[in-house]
């Protein structure tokens, strides 16, 4: 379920909406206005790139033998 973040263009308040379909209305659950702004967040790669590492690392130097 992706989420998606918002701006309120009346009390300028961040805040995060799941997505549930296209065409839904979306409200500041602040002051209730309909007056949002998109706001894009880069994707967090440091995470996903310590991960792979990390399972690439256990697989050479690790028995883990798969069943
Ligand atoms: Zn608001």
């Amino acid at each position: 379920m992706p989420t998606y973040t918002y701006r309120c263009g009346g009390c300028k308040k961040e805040f995060d909406v799941f997505v549930l379909g296209q065409g839904k209305k979306v409200k500041c659950p602040v002051c209730g206005s309909e007056n949002l702004e998109r706001v894009f967040k880069p994707f967090k790669i440091a995470g996903s790139e310590k991960s792979s590492k990390c399972s690439s690392c256990s697989s050479s130097s690790g028995g883990a033998k798969p069943t």
